[in-house]
């Protein structure tokens, strides 16, 4: 059988769910478990995330596949409703929404009763500067001051655009407008604080984080590795070698024939490819992990298929290639990509099989 495997180490996922706790540990953890659980499968990690007070979700899909796994937690939409019939959907079932704007506020409000007979918080957004959701801050100070009259539970929610950056001038405009609604709002419950956000402002954790790509043994910045986060990676992604051929200097390898042999190589095909999801582009030379030792990508990654250079490796047909994991960092692939650790994560196919422990 072809081998494409993504292997998900629970033990792993608990442990990083435990760090959130030593860095947090008066907030509620949201776990973030949006584009299923960040492409690691939202089945096979609910239960080693058991012990979060809360899941966090992009769409009420996602948060309805939580409830039929059978998980009975606290589930937040973090962009809330989309249209207006799934606000009844999203009581039924136990669903906590976020408001962003008028509409959904609408929405919220015609089902007022039922919604609190739940016990449902309201998360409502503040738009600080990252301009993609939420209310201004001349806003949003009347909507929560209505919403509190009305008997709603609120939970103030604000999202870094450079938590993962030094001394970024937006970190401060957010911080300062955050705490002032925080302020001209109070008592009311707060959140602002994602994977990067987490370890660097602990004054920010308030009453609930929002973990994500933490959780996944995955770094939020680019000049930490989580070696340095005390962090454990969960998804080992392999292969296998299924040929060995080789070629002569002057000889070239796979579509386009853009690689071409420099010296006489010995070079292992191995079964991915971005069917898979394994990225094509790689503007910097990647490479595989076999048996702990880095072996560089050749010519281009085809549908099925990638060329290896194996040269003095003395491996065989059927050893087991790790594309990323433990030894091959997905966070280091995401830098020969151009990209980040969370996208490779996401965007793997579902051709590969799904194995944990
Ligand atoms: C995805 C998301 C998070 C988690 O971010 P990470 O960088 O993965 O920790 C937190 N909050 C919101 C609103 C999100 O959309």
């Amino acid at each position: 059988m072809r081998q494409a495997t993504v292997y998900i180490d629970r033990e792993a996922l608990q442990y990083n769910l435990n760090r959130v706790k030593q860095l947090a540990p008066t907030a509620k953890i949201v776990s973030m478990v949006k584009a299923n659980a960040y492409g690691h499968g939202v089945k096979d990690c609910l239960a080693a995330l058991q012990d979060s007070d809360a899941f966090g979700v992009a769409c009420l899909q996602e948060a309805l596949e939580i409830r039929e796994l059978g998980f009975q937690q606290p589930i937040t939409l973090i962009e809330g409703i989309f249209s207006a019939d799934e606000m009844q959907i999203a009581i039924d079932h136990e669903i906590e929404c976020l408001v962003h704007h008028q509409q959904q506020l609408d929405w919220l409000r015609a089902h007022k009763d039922a919604y609190i007979a739940k016990n449902l918080k309201v998360w409502v957004k503040l738009n600080s500067g990252m301009n993609r959701l939420g209310f201004k801050v001349t806003e949003i100070i009347d909507v929560i001051h209505t919403l509190k009259a009305e008997g709603f539970t609120c939970v103030l929610v604000m999202h870094f655009a450079n938590a993962d950056a030094d001394n970024h001038p937006l970190n401060d405009q957010q911080r300062a407008q955050f705490l002032q609604v925080k302020e001209a709002c109070a008592p009311i419950m707060a959140s602002c604080c994602n994977s990067a956000a987490i370890y660097k402002w602990p004054e920010l954790n308030f009453d609930f984080v929002r973990p994500g790509i933490m959780l996944y043994g995955a770094s939020p910045f680019a000049d930490k590795t989580i070696h340095d986060l005390d962090l454990k990676p969960v998804m080992t992604f392999t292969a296998e070698i299924i040929a060995l051929n080789t070629i002569q200097a002057g000889e070239s390898v796979g579509y386009g024939s853009t690689f071409v042999a420099d010296n006489d190589i010995e070079l292992a095909i191995v079964s991915i490819g971005y069917g898979d999801g394994y990225p094509r582009a790689f503007p910097k030379q990647n490479y595989v992990s076999i048996n702990g030792q880095q072996a560089p990508l050749i010519g281009r990654v085809a549908m099925d298929m990638i060329a290896i250079d194996t040269t003095g490796l003395n491996v065989q047909i059927g050893a087991k290639v790790e594309l990323w994991g433990k030894t091959r960092l997905v966070d280091d692939v995401a830098e020969t990509n151009g990209t980040i650790g969370y996208e490779l994560l996401c965007r793997l196919s579902a051709r590969p099989v799904r194995k944990t422990n």
